[in-house]
């Protein structure tokens, strides 16, 4: 059982015009491709931001963007009728006890609240359970790791968002995040939170990967870091499957193997490590932990118990009464 942190599969395919309920060879991954890869469930981001001539912009209306985006997806999995939208532990119990493909919606960018706080309440409402709190840029709510100069911590409109994901029972990501921030949020989170696509600072060197100290903040939280396939993250170029898994040895040489999982970030990029095409390479890169000598009991918690500890931790029981289900 894999699952899967980090996608920009619906941003990508709302932009492209691509079917995500129908098999295709465009992009890297849609719903009858993340079952034949064996996903078992999948962090759908919702991205409020928009590039314009390889500069990224807000849209100016960031909400209808991330609203458009959660409809196309939403009809995705009602057209694809095996996935199904999971919202609370009760969803979770149920996606595991079939053979449904779970998806988790996510927004990348607290620009979607437009500053609001009944905004977070209504993303709630309409069924996202996770926010990273900033893209690389800065927001109303922190800095990301763009602006990390400014030794910005949140904002107060980004505590208060903190405080009410714990509560409504939404998992905190802090990928992207500039490092004050951060260790804000290890400060007043009081939930498990993630870094659902971030590899290793010590292995390869990038202002989005994490440092040690970051990475057992994260353990030390009960949290996951999502290793990312993204290959500026990874290693140099030409790197492959076993550059990857030298940030997944890493992490569990630092904290052991229950704070590791996969944030991919297909349909993110469009370079992707050597020797992968698509999401159904994944078990190329599964066959790969077994090579390196991990256990099968380690191998099922890296792909996927540890973040499903998480989903159990942080996800409501049940549905608030008197909304869509
Ligand atoms: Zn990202």
């Amino acid at each position: 059982m894999i699952v899967d942190m980090h996608c920009d599969s619906v941003s990508e395919a709302y932009k492209t015009g691509r079917s995500l309920a129908r098999p295709g060879r465009h992009g890297h991954s849609d719903l009858p491709r993340l079952r034949q890869a064996g996903i078992k469930i999948q962090f759908f981001a919702l991205f409020p931001l928009i590039f314009l001539s390889k500069q990224i912009c807000c849209p100016g209306n960031a909400l209808h963007h991330v609203l458009r985006q959660l409809d196309f997806a939403v009809e995705a999995f009602r057209e694809d009728a095996g996935t199904i939208l999971i919202r609370t532990r009760h969803e979770l119990k149920h996606c595991l006890a079939t053979d449904a493909l779970g998806a988790v919606l996510t927004v990348e960018g607290g620009e979607a609240l437009e500053g609001e706080i009944r905004i977070l309440r209504m993303l709630h409402r309409l069924g996202v359970r996770g926010l990273g709190l900033t893209w690389n840029n800065r927001n109303d709510l922190a800095d990301g790791v763009a602006e990390g100069q400014t030794g910005g911590v949140l904002t107060r409109l980004g505590r208060q968002v903190v405080q009410e994901m714990n509560r409504l029972g939404m998992i905190v990501d802090v990928s992207h995040l500039s490092e004050p921030g951060f260790w804000n949020v290890m400060d007043i989170c009081s939930a498990p939170p993630i870094a659902s696509h971030s590899n290793c600072s010590a292995v390869w060197s990038h202002r989005r990967n994490l440092t040690d100290r970051q990475i057992k903040a994260v353990a030390e939280h009960q949290g996951v870091v999502g290793v990312n396939l993204v290959p500026q993250f990874v290693g140099p170029q030409g790197a492959g499957l076993s550059a990857l898994i030298e940030h997944i040895d890493h992490v569990c040489s630092l904290v052991g193997d229950e704070y590791i999982g996969f944030g991919s970030d297909f349909d993110g990029t469009e370079n992707l490590l050597c020797g992968v095409n698509d999401v159904t390479d994944y078990p190329v890169l599964v066959a790969g932990l077994r090579d390196r000598g991990y256990s099968q009991e380690s191998v099922a918690r890296i792909c996927g118990l540890n973040c499903l500890r998480v989903l159990e931790a942080v996800l409501p029981e049940d549905q608030e009464p008197g909304t869509e289900t």
